[in-house]
């Protein structure tokens, strides 16, 4: 949020500054040059680099890697150190893609079993998308892509269950049984609240998220 906050700042001071040199945009781009934006909008850097959010992700850039490489109570232990104790003069980077590390369905020895949401400490995806009050213009090009469809049903299913049924939290991602037994692959995109999860968790890779059309998406009240 603070990241697009200190950008639209950028872009409000770049177009503020065309309509103070030329009287508006377009008189500005023709005095300045092509690159009169590319020039003004620089200064999104410069308060991304001054602001409290490149301080904070900077001092909490090991703890994902910490966790991956030396698990929960160790990882836990050198997360503590490095935020509460004394900042660790080194970075540790995490080299193996996060999609490359989902455990097939036969090697995946644990099974969760959650308690059903209480409806009042802990709720269902579908209530916790009504709130988020996510609209998509009706009729608009699906923002979800699928380079294969095939896969969903062919590869991810037997491999791995299909996750995207589990880590989408808003239940876009559905496998659905047809009349004849066969499965098929559900997107209920309109439901997506833009987490991008899927595009980054997927362990085939084969789905791509891009911006819906019209500005939809999740639009929280009193935020
Ligand atoms: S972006 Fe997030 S909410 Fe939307 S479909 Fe992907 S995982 Fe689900």
């Amino acid at each position: 949020m603070k990241s697009g906050m200190l950008c639209g700042e950028a872009v409000f001071e770049a177009i503020q500054a065309g309509v103070e040199k030329g009287g508006d945009i377009a008189v500005a781009r023709v005095t300045e040059g092509e690159d009169f934006f590319e020039k003004e909008l620089t200064s999104y850097t410069d308060k991304f680099d001054n602001s409290w959010l490149k301080e904070e992700l900077y001092n909490s850039r090991n703890f994902g890697p910490a966790m991956h490489k030396f698990g929960q109570w160790f990882g836990g232990a050198f997360n503590f150190i490095d935020q509460n104790v004394f900042k660790v003069p080194f970075t540790l980077h995490d080299l193996v893609p996060d999609f490359s590390a989902l455990k097939t369905v036969d090697a995946a020895t644990f099974k969760p079993n959650y308690p059903k949401p209480d409806g009042k400490l802990t709720f269902d995806r579908l209530s916790s998308v009504f709130v988020s009050n996510t609209v998509h213009e009706e009729n608009q090009p699906a923002h979800l892509k699928l380079t294969n469809p095939d896969i969903p049903v062919n590869v991810n299913l037997p491999k791995w269950d299909e996750p995207a049924q589990r880590y989408c939290p808003a239940g876009v991602y559905e496998i659905m049984e047809n009349d004849d037994g066969s499965k098929r692959f559900q997107i209920n995109a309109a439901n997506c609240v833009h987490c991008k999860t899927c595009d980054i968790k997927d362990p085939s890779q084969n789905i791509t998220w891009v911006t819906p059309e019209g500005g939809g998406g999740p639009n929280y009240p009193n935020m």
